[in-house]
């Protein structure tokens, strides 16, 4: 019994085109997406079978395995419960009024997202994460799927900035994946999202 599964897409491979095009959709689902899970349960089976003969060995490679593997999945289960056909324009309610206090207005939040993600060197995401020690939201600049994070933080809105997302399409223009992006981001995914992480306790 496989730990982790590919989940359904909420929509059609085209559903977001023509921000983004059901090739890249099709494919970053299909193989991209996939391959982190199929990766993650490997993992854990290596380390099933490490821990029975008590050979670790390879145990730094696998637990390396098992972040990036996991982070992937995570992350892309994230995205595409980001993005919708109907998406754009800006959050209201708490999670705005939590963006204005957190990074003085939305348009500054946007822009430095938009940095953090456009600068990435090599692959990686944009994160808006909520960070539940200091309560409060916090924008990370991801390496890979799983670096350059602080612990405990909780993503809440995702961008891929892996060449697989966006390449095809857009070739080395990364500015405008970024603002095709924006036109499809679900700000009401994202504030439920934040109506149910901004009350975890750390215990800290
Ligand atoms: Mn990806």
């Amino acid at each position: 019994m496989p730990s982790y599964t590919l989940p359904d897409l909420p929509y059609d491979f085209s559903a977001l085109e023509p921000h983004l095009s059901g090739e890249i959709l099709d494919l970053h689902y299909n193989r991209h997406h996939a391959a982190y899970v199929k990766g993650a349960n490997e993992t854990l089976d290596y380390l099933t079978e490490a821990r029975r003969r008590q050979s670790f060995s390879e145990i730094n490679q696998l637990e390396k395995s098992l972040a990036f593997h996991i982070s992937g999945h995570l992350l892309h289960s994230l995205l595409w419960k980001n993005l919708s056909p109907a998406g754009g324009g800006a959050p209201n309610g708490e999670l705005g009024a939590a963006i204005d206090q957190h990074f003085d207005s939305f348009a500054a939040f946007k822009a430095q997202l938009t940095a953090a993600a456009g600068s990435l060197q090599g692959s990686g995401w944009g994160a808006l994460s909520w960070e539940p020690l200091g309560k409060r939201l916090v924008i990370e600049q991801v390496f890979d799927h799983q670096g350059n994070v602080g612990i405990g933080t909780l993503p809440i809105l995702v961008v891929d900035m892996w060449e697989h997302a966006y390449y095809l399409q857009y070739q080395h223009r990364k500015a405008d994946w970024l603002t095709s992006f924006w036109k499809l981001v679900d700000w009401v995914d994202v504030a439920e999202r934040f109506a149910k992480v901004r009350v975890t306790e750390i215990g800290l």
